[in-house]
């Protein structure tokens, strides 16, 4: 989800840390809100911030957070 389009409120609570794809803002993972066009962002929850701070770089994201774009 883009930062207008944050995770619904269950799932904000936990998802706290935006995460950039590779290539944003012009990478294919685009805000999962209906009509929203806008490079989206990865939410973290606790457990893989804590992940990405020992250098993991590859997030399962959560079903419909965000839609890939084609060029
Ligand atoms: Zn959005």
């Amino acid at each position: 989800m883009c930062k207008a389009h944050r995770l619904d409120e269950e799932k904000s609570r936990e998802r706290l840390h935006p995460v950039e794809p590779v290539g944003y803002p012009e990478a294919a993972a685009l805000c999962g809100a209906v009509k929203c066009e806008e490079p989206g962002l990865l939410w973290l929850n606790a457990d893989e911030l804590a992940d990405y701070e020992r250098g993991v770089r590859v997030f399962y994201v959560p079903s419909g957070a965000i839609k890939v774009g084609v060029k």
